[in-house]
């Protein structure tokens, strides 16, 4: 292990709370805590957990003596060619075109990167992750919407939007649900979170009566891991909307290989790291293609989780050196947080996870 002790704080902004991280020069998360993220409110009022939040990190990385060398910040939208603002953030409308970089640098006399979340995760992967030792990557992510990024050459594509496009809006199918932009078939309608809740909510209205729908009659909130975890009983339900999302991430991964000719695809975010239902699907199927370069590419599932995108937002303050061998992560996840020197613990709000609806409703 080396005796470099500097951290760089890494900030992940969600819709239900920001993560905020001292990550080391290996990747690794040494301490975190977490601030609710506030929706419908002016700047000043939704940066004012973040703020306090990271005054908690840097404090910490102080009492430790942690020489703290930057600070990555990772946003879900938009940001502007000089990316020094958010350009458009869905969830916080408040911050479109603030100067947030400016802000954080003059408070914290530390330089600042933003990145878009998607960004962010490929680079976290490319340093640490499923992406070490290839050239040119595709990350494709799928949460509550789908998204992808671009390495190429080694590079991060910065204008990656150019050439993915708005991905949510890939048409896969002629046919389908109707999306949000008035097509059919977008990938968004046939393989998000909420695309899965609508497989669920048709099997219930057929009249199918599983052990996944007397969970949810009961009142347990639906979720992936909820899907993935009653798959993996054999619930025929589950089994048949895993199929289905298998079938339309496979007829999207083929046009994403001949569009982007990557070596590697890495598949992120909550729905395509849930086991490998999906990924046992795509392997197949690339396995039995008669294009040699789709037997060629590798694809891979996310080896940071749920923080690719919080180490990936911290890559460019972290030496170079290091990252080509990971060690094993420590168990420091989720660990309290202790109370910050000179800052009353009431000042930080903690996140909770917040209930989802009842979808048999
Ligand atoms: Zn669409």
């Amino acid at each position: 292990m080396s005796r470099d002790r500097s951290v760089a704080v890494g900030i992940e902004v969600g819709g239900n709370k920001a993560t905020v991280a001292l990550i080391d020069a290996h990747g690794l998360v040494r301490h975190r805590c977490y601030a609710k993220t506030l929706r419908g409110r002016l700047v000043a009022p939704t940066l004012d957990p973040y703020i306090r939040a990271v005054d908690m990190i840097l404090a910490h990385a102080h009492a430790e003596r942690w020489p703290v060398r930057g600070i990555g910040v990772s946003i879900p939208g938009m940001l502007d060619q000089s990316e020094r603002r958010p350009l458009q953030i869905p969830i916080l409308p408040a911050l479109n075109g603030f100067p947030l970089c400016d802000l954080l640098e003059n408070r914290y006399q530390s330089p600042v990167r933003l990145l878009v979340d998607v960004d962010a995760a490929i680079l976290g992967e490319q340093r640490f992750g499923a992406g070490r030792g290839f050239h040119n990557l595709l990350y494709l992510t799928v949460n509550a919407v789908v998204g992808a990024a671009l390495v190429v050459d080694g590079q991060l594509e910065q204008s990656a939007l150019r050439y993915t496009g708005h991905i949510c809006h890939l048409p896969v199918a002629t046919s389908g649900p109707r999306c949000s932009c008035g097509k059919l078939g977008c990938i968004n309608t046939l393989i998000s979170i909420d695309a899965m809740q609508k497989m669920v909510q048709r099997a219930w209205r057929r009249g199918e009566e599983t052990q996944l729908m007397q969970r949810l009659l009961n009142r347990e909130y639906f979720s992936h891991s909820l899907l993935a975890e009653e798959a993996l009983r054999g619930d025929s339900v589950a089994l048949q909307v895993y199929s289905e999302v298998g079938r339309w991430l496979s007829a999207a991964v083929m046009r994403f290989i001949d569009l982007f000719d990557p070596n590697v695809l890495i598949l992120g975010g909550d729905v395509l790291c849930t086991g490998d239902l999906l990924l046992t699907q795509i392997h197949q199927l690339l396995a039995a293609s008669t294009i040699p370069s789709h037997r060629q590419i590798a694809v891979l599932p996310a080896n940071l989780g749920s923080d690719a995108a919080l180490i990936g937002a911290v890559v460019s303050f972290l030496p170079a050196s290091f990252g080509k061998r990971r060690p094993r992560r420590p168990d420091v996840a989720d660990t309290p947080v202790p109370p910050a020197v000179g800052l009353p613990e009431r000042q930080i709000i903690y996140w909770k996870p917040e209930p989802v609806r009842d979808i048999l409703a």
